[in-house]
């Protein structure tokens, strides 16, 4: 850590913070929290405050309840967007079993633990991701509605694009917690937009995420607009996704890049891109984690559907950005908004290390638009699908020991046990589209 417990205690009081949040993240990818008042904080930075286990989604059982949140002081952060006395300040926290070992179930300690193996090996990672989000109206009583608040498209300006306002107010919200920003524009859909910040570790990259998150709710709140990053929120529109940029870098310098190579890249690149093919069918039980997220990967809406990887086109499910040097890097296209982003970070990067430690030779790279191709095409060209559901994501995560690995048993056990659950709630419901088809006609 950067930080000394006194140094926090000392910047608690010069900003007068009156409340600390300790926050964490479910299974699930829910964010958690519990406010303290400013006289816990030592006690809290020195990781006595503890909570009911039991009671978090995928945590523990009744009978080993009791846990515990460690503060990782390099996430103070004040909040923006509260008033100045009474300050409200958080921390990101991992979660600790009673003898003081890390709760094997959390997952910023699933992602501790895949970034320790990339260390072993000389790795480290650093991910960029592009989270995309729909702003709605809401109604009378204040509940969201699935009206999009403008009927702007990509790149669109204002007044056609409606939600610059409550865009930069995200953004300004953001670099006030520290967020170094990118771009942020208009999205395809109507009422769909991007914000991109800068890469970082994949630790801080993901916390990021989760902070990111829970900005934009309450800065759309503010709006007067419910702000939601399900995957597909409109059928035939595009939905959601969140491509995740990543590279790997050893002793300073980017291990993706290879100026002799006729791409660009490197043979480490190479088997990190045959990592993630090889395992995509049961990553994507964890970057695509809802019954909602198979409808967005559907071909037609620049969301990948297929196995395969290209420097060139957007239709492959891994893509070569163009930038090399210190910029190269694989973009992973599949992973949508609904992901936990320790989870979802910490099986694609086992995957990328199974490839370099396995020298998995990724297929040929893909040069043609995917989805023009007729599957005679497709299957000539030995290129496979995703899961095209939940159900089948989760069989392919069931027969994936590394994956399975990645995530430890109590995250699969708890994981597999609640999306299976989701799971037959949805199948087995009559839906709006069942009864448009099928009353009138039988
Ligand atoms: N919304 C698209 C998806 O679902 C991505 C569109 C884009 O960023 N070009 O992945
Ligand atoms: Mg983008
Ligand atoms: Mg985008
Ligand atoms: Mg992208």
């Amino acid at each position: 850590s950067n930080f000394t417990k006194e140094d926090i205690l000392k910047k608690a009081e010069e900003l007068e913070v009156k409340f600390i949040r300790l926050q964490f993240t479910d299974i699930l990818g829910v964010i958690k929290n519990v406010a303290i008042t400013v006289n816990q904080l030592e006690d809290a930075l020195d990781g006595k405050i503890m909570f009911d286990g039991s009671s978090i989604d995928g945590f523990t059982r009744i009978n080993e309840s009791d846990m515990y949140l460690k503060p990782d002081y390099d996430t103070f952060t004040v909040f923006p967007w509260r008033p100045k006395d009474g300050a409200v300040a958080r921390l990101i926290c991992d979660v600790y079993m009673p003898d003081g070992t890390p709760f094997e179930g959390g997952p910023r300690n699933v992602l501790r633990r895949a970034l320790k193996e990339a260390d072993e090996m000389g790795y480290q990672m650093y991910v960029g991701p592009e989270p995309e989000f729909f702003l709605f109206e809401r109604d009378e009583e204040g509940e969201a509605t699935t009206i999009t608040h403008d009927q702007g498209g990509y790149f669109d300006l204002g007044p056609i694009d409606k939600g610059e306002n409550t865009r930069r107010d995200i953004v300004l919200a953001l670099e006030q917690m520290g967020f170094e920003m990118e771009a942020s524009h208009h999205e395809v859909a109507p009422g769909q937009h991007e914000v991109d910040f800068k890469y970082e570790d994949a630790l801080k990259t993901a916390d990021n995420i989760a902070t990111f998150k829970f900005v934009v709710k309450a800065i759309a709140n503010e709006h007067n607009l419910h702000a939601t990053f399900m995957p597909k929120p409109i059928f035939g529109e595009n939905g959601s996704g969140m491509h995740m940029n990543q590279s790997l870098f050893k002793d300073g310098k980017n291990a993706f890049y290879d100026e002799n190579d006729k791409l660009g890249l490197s043979q480490v690149a190479y088997y990190y891109i045959g990592g993630l093919l090889k395992h995509a069918k049961a990553i994507a039980a964890i970057t695509n984690p809802t019954v909602n997220s198979y409808k967005r990967l559907v071909p037609g809406y620049e969301a990948p559907v297929y196995l395969a990887w290209s420097a060139s086109n957007r239709s492959a499910l891994v893509r070569i950005p163009a930038a090399r040097g210190a910029g190269t890097r694989v973009e992973m296209r599949n992973p949508d908004p609904a992901a936990n982003p320790y989870l979802a970070t910490a099986v694609m990067l086992k995957a990328g290390l199974d490839g370099i430690k396995n020298q998995i030779e990724p297929p040929k790279e893909v040069l043609e638009d995917i989805f023009e191709m007729t599957s005679a095409e497709r299957e000539a060209a030995d290129i496979d699908n995703l899961p095209g559901s939940l159900f089948d994501a989760i069989q392919e995560l069931l027969a994936d020991d590394l994956v399975k690995d990645a995530l430890g048993e109590h995250v699969v056990e708890h994981f597999v046990e609640a999306k299976m659950i989701e799971w037959d709630v949805y199948r087995t419901q009559v839906h709006q589209w069942e009864l448009d088809q099928y009353l009138n006609v039988f």
